[in-house]
């Protein structure tokens, strides 16, 4: 019994490490005072949890920012910026916005001069970085293990209206994909003929149904691509090559990123 006690916990440590870098430190913690103070009573469990979310918040608010910008140069992204803000809330809850400062000043000052040009965009953010170590990749992104890479989701607009929309058709910022059509070259029925089914997984599990609401805005996402490429800074930029054409993108630090990898037209990854 204690074995599979111990046993889990390790499980649990070794997750929230891989998923936030520091939630198995702060379960480590949490393990060490709750045996040091024994807390019972009848809300026992809404303690627990607590004490436990009260360490995670201190070390991933508090602690870890002074490290990542002391150690590696790192700052999280903007949580309430008005120009770029994260698409979703489990990526900063999970530490997952972590980039280079280098980079940081890149991506505000174009989501401010996206902003400038067309009223009212803003530009999200999904993952980029964890805020320690010089390899510590933050999966399933094996590259994002730097602080010099970051991924942004596409504009969109109303399907409806026509008009700009925020947001994304996606949960997750990741899978809702801007497809090839017919006459487009078509990278994820090439890799998938070559065997490489991870390409399109996310695609397959993640509900669409949002997808029909949202329209690919090509001229918006195009001019933040120009704008990425222009900046000396920005070295490389992976989007899928069908978008690369269809948004006529001539600039070579915009490549494909290879099989081995996932769909790009779901989103843009960029690096320093
Ligand atoms: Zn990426």
């Amino acid at each position: 019994m204690k074995f599979l006690r111990v046993s889990l916990h390790i499980l649990i440590i070794l997750l929230l490490t891989i998923l936030t870098q520091v939630g198995g430190l702060a379960y480590l913690l949490y393990l060490w005072l709750k045996r040091r103070f024994d807390f019972t009573g009848l809300k026992k469990k809404a303690i627990n949890f607590g004490l436990f979310a009260a360490i995670y918040g201190i070390l991933s608010f508090i602690i870890l920012p002074i490290l990542a910008s002391t150690l590696y140069n790192r700052k999280p992204l903007p949580l309430m910026n008005n120009t770029l803000k994260p698409l979703r809330a489990y990526t900063f809850l999970m530490n997952r916005h972590y980039v280079h400062e280098d980079l940081y000043k890149v991506l505000l000052f174009e989501s401010e001069a996206m902003q400038k040009e067309f009223p009212e965009t803003v530009t999200y953010y999904l993952d980029a970085c964890f805020p320690l170590g010089a390899k510590f990749p933050l999966l399933p992104h094996w590259s994002h293990n730097d602080g010099r890479k970051v991924d942004l989701a596409f504009y969109y607009s109303d399907s409806t209206t026509k008009l700009y929309k925020k947001g994304s058709p996606s949960w997750l910022g990741y899978g809702v994909c801007e497809s090839p059509t017919s006459k487009e070259e078509n990278m994820p029925e090439f890799c998938a003929q070559k065997g490489y089914f991870q390409y399109s997984f996310l695609e397959k599990i993640i509900p669409q149904y949002k997808k029909g609401n949202y329209i690919f805005d090509k001229t918006r996402t195009k001019t933040l691509i120009q704008k990425l490429t222009a900046s000396s800074k920005i070295k490389k930029i992976f989007i899928e090559p069908h978008l690369k054409s269809r948004m006529k993108l001539t600039n070579s630090k915009i490549r494909f990123h290879g099989c081995h990898a996932v769909r790009h037209d779901d989103h843009i990854h960029i690096q320093l």
